[in-house]
């Protein structure tokens, strides 16, 4: 994987109280030894209202673990009931956030112009973007998820350089996650040929679009129904640095083999 750091995120989705958030952080954490937690990255994303619980806990222990949040606002204050901006979770030391995740896509109407404006709003708060793309069924079906997976990418990209897709430092450049919609939360895993395709296309894409070097440093997750079960298939694609896992990973011992496995 020349560098690229293997990276596990747990996309918790609407689950977990605070206290449930700091019982599972530490299951996780106390299950892992420290040799496995150095060799990949391993990264809870909780609702944000367990953010400040599991700051408290990562920090006051100083477990090797890290977090992020599920989504942020486009725009950094303001009147915008409800929404959480980028200032404010950078103020609660987030590492990471998802930024078009198909659930947003769907559920709450979110097209691309508003995933390029919410992943720029995570780079100018130093978060590292978690940017979902991925295909629907009937895309599956009519052979077109390259083209359509890539047009996301292409589009949440718009306007940026190169420099702000790799990072000042590695590791801190964005990651990407193909998530084909009709692999999630459905128990129907891509075959590991599936999603190399794709992770592939858009590591090509990048190279297109910037430069090898950028490509090369770019890590790219697979998402959709990963369990442990069949965590290795998936990863032993060149192109597949980590996995996004979200009802696996609100289960403590499944979650852990999947990042020992990594
Ligand atoms: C997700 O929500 O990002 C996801 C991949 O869900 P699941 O693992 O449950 O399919």
């Amino acid at each position: 994987r020349e560098g690229r750091r293997p990276l596990i995120a747990g996309n918790w989705k609407m689950n977990l109280t605070h206290l449930e958030a700091i019982g599972l952080v530490q299951k996780v954490v106390f299950s892992l030894k420290e040799e496995e937690l150095d060799a990949a990255e391993v990264v809870v994303l909780p609702p944000f209202t367990a953010l400040r619980s599991v700051q408290t806990l990562v920090a006051g222990d100083k477990l090797a673990i890290g977090y992020g949040a599920q989504d942020l606002a486009a725009v950094d204050s303001g009147a915008y009931t409800g929404d959480v901006s980028g200032a404010m979770l950078s103020a609660l030391a987030c590492g990471y956030v998802t930024v078009g995740h198909s659930e947003r896509r769907a559920l709450h109407a979110e097209d691309d112009t508003v995933v390029a404006a919410k992943l720029g709003a995570a780079l100018r708060h130093g978060i590292v973007p978690i940017l979902c793309v991925g295909e629907g069924l009937d895309v599956r079906r009519a052979g077109t998820h390259v083209a359509h997976c890539t047009a996301q990418l292409d589009a949440a990209l718009e306007g940026l350089s190169a420099e702000q897709v790799r990072g000042a430092e590695p590791g801190t450049g964005i990651v990407l996650a193909y998530e084909p919609v009709w692999a999630i939360g459905t128990g129907e895993v891509a075959t590991p040929d599936d999603a190399q395709e794709v992770c592939g296309a858009l590591r090509a894409r990048l190279a297109e679009r910037f430069d090898t070097e950028t490509a090369q440093s770019v890590r790219i997750l697979y998402g959709g129904s990963v369990k442990a079960a069949n965590t290795a298939g998936i990863l032993a694609g060149a192109d597949i640095d980590g996995a996004l896992v979200g009802g696996a990973s609100l289960d403590a011992e499944e979650f852990a083999q999947i990042c020992r496995i990594a």
